[in-house]
């Protein structure tokens, strides 16, 4: 996972024409080089720049994007149009490229030399008026794409382009990926559920299910020398019970999470998944329920939903691959409970509490989480081990994805981690207390309104950014709850997006 990103490469792609002659493009090609080395060795940008000849007839435009389709490593293309290139040369190509874009709107120069600037020079720097030839193409096309704005070298366009960089990583990371869904779904619960062949089409990754039997199987063949070494490393990694510790009369219930994470993540390795789903309702022959094997899984970058929640599952995936190498963390998470708080007092906020029966990812714990063994109270089996930990305050970003029945929806609100105000001595699992952004009464409401899961990925390092250039790759409609949120402006636009998405389906 640390690495995922080092082997993915960015095509850099640069357009022209031959109406200026040899010598002006042979100078558009060393400033695309030059800009494209430039990114690369970036250390802000996390992906390969790789320099492509610079494209001049709509033959070499077409090649381009069909080299960049079948290569396995190019997760996207770069397009800045140095000089002007003719549009419609760039239709052929356009229509086959399979691969996000960013439209990188620049000019090697960043600024305009007053004192020497002739004709020759605006000949060549004349991204300004070729760029938007470039973009008036891809409108009429009504292909999506990110328009960055800036100087190649200001610090804004790179992180912009990096956003877009681990977005697209992400993307190419889905197409072909496999999730396990071990049983189905929790019994009657809608917002879980899903057209699995639409998700395929549309994200790229299948889902299939396997009966519990196939991963008891496995739990099963886990050797005795293996669990001791996992349960050691518990010791070392986390508070752990003394009723869990070697000895200990609940040392056989860690031992029993231990052979259950070696089992998961060999029968992962082993069918190359890329993450997982299971319900409470269907653990036939397993003794616990997956606890701590979820939340270290998720930590090692795989992707879960409780419950059957394979569209989480997949999302967590994705952001986990955008966040690759970022301070911060990423979880499954759910809307557990509310403090309303006492309006008499200004100083007790409004706060959602996140957390789920277990399965919170031990990459956004505040500290050392306490490894514990509690009653579930739910499913009918025995006392799982769990990792309970507080989160630590900041911003923060909760995104969801639905099935609407007609299309997906991404829901992303943006909210502002605190601190526990209180002690929660009684509590046995993983929380984390938030604001929603604009506040609860509207961000609740509007997220009520669009339909919003239950279940979502909470990241601390990912901003709405990310999902929204994800969205655009993918094609699915994005509906944000940010600072600027008010309801019935938001309410217009899922009236408005209900209109677009029902035409565009038709197309
Ligand atoms: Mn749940």
């Amino acid at each position: 996972m640390t690495h995922i990103l080092e082997k993915y490469e960015v095509w850099f792609v640069t357009g022209s024409q031959h109406l200026y002659g040899e010598e002006t493009l042979k100078q558009v090609a060393e400033h695309a080089q030059a800009i494209a080395s430039g990114l690369n060795t970036n250390e802000k940008v996390p992906v390969r720049i790789v320099f492509k000849p610079v494209v001049t007839t709509p033959d070499e435009i077409y090649k381009v994007c069909q080299e960049a389709n079948v290569a396995p490593d190019c997760i996207g293309i770069i397009a800045w149009m140095h000089t002007f290139s003719p549009a419609k040369m760039w239709i052929g190509g356009l229509k086959v490229l399979q691969k996000p874009l960013l439209h990188l709107h620049t000019q090697y120069n960043r600024d305009i030399p007053w004192a020497t600037i002739d004709m020759d020079f605006m000949n060549l720097n004349q991204s300004a008026h070729g760029d938007r030839e470039f973009g008036f193409m891809l409108s009429r096309m009504r292909l999506n794409r990110k328009v960055v704005v800036g100087h190649w070298q200001q610090e804004d366009v790179v992180e912009r382009l990096n956003i877009w960089t681990r977005a697209a990583a992400a993307r190419h990371d889905l197409q072909g990926a496999r999730f396990v869904r071990f049983g189905d779904n929790m019994r009657q619960v809608a917002v879980t559920e899903g057209d699995k062949v639409a998700a395929e089409m549309q994200f790229g990754y299948s889902v299939n299910g396997y009966g519990v039997g196939d991963l008891v199987k496995v739990l099963n063949e886990v050797p005795d020398a293996a669990i001791d070494q996992l349960c050691a490393e518990y010791e070392d990694s986390y508070n752990l019970a003394s009723t869990l510790r070697k000895g200990g009369d609940q040392n056989s219930s860690l031992r029993e999470a231990a052979r259950i994470e070696l089992g998961i993540r060999n029968f992962l390795e082993t069918g190359n998944f890329k993450g997982y789903t299971n319900t409470f309702e269907d653990l036939h022959g397993m003794v616990q329920l997956p606890g701590i094997a979820s939340q270290r899984l998720m930590a090692a970058g795989y992707g879960f939903g409780a419950e059957g929640d394979w569209k989480t599952a997949a999302m967590l995936r994705a952001m986990k691959v955008m966040a690759t190498g970022l301070p911060g963390g990423n979880s499954f998470m759910e809307d557990y409970t509310y403090h309303f708080a006492d309006p008499a007092n200004p100083a007790d906020s409004q706060l959602v509490l996140g957390a789920h029966m277990l399965e919170i990812c031990e990459s956004i714990a505040d500290g050392k989480p306490h490894c514990e063994v509690h009653p579930l109270g739910i499913g009918g089996k025995a006392d799982p081990v769990r990792l309970v930990f507080n989160v630590a305050a900041g911003p923060a970003l909760n995104v969801s994805v639905i099935d609407m029945g007609n299309r997906f929806r991404i829901l992303a609100n943006e909210v502002e981690a605190v601190a526990p105000p209180h002690d929660l001595p009684k509590l046995p699992v993983a929380r984390v207390l938030w604001k929603p952004q604009p506040d609860m009464q509207t961000g609740c409401a509007a997220w009520i309104q669009a339909g919003g899961a239950h279940h979502t990925v909470y990241s601390q390092n990912l901003s709405v950014e990310y999902i929204e250039d994800f969205a655009d790759m993918v094609g699915v409609e994005l509906v944000t709850i940010d600072k600027d949120t008010r309801l019935r402006q938001f309410q217009n636009e899922l009236r408005w997006n209900e209109v677009y998405y029902q035409m565009k389906g038709g197309f």
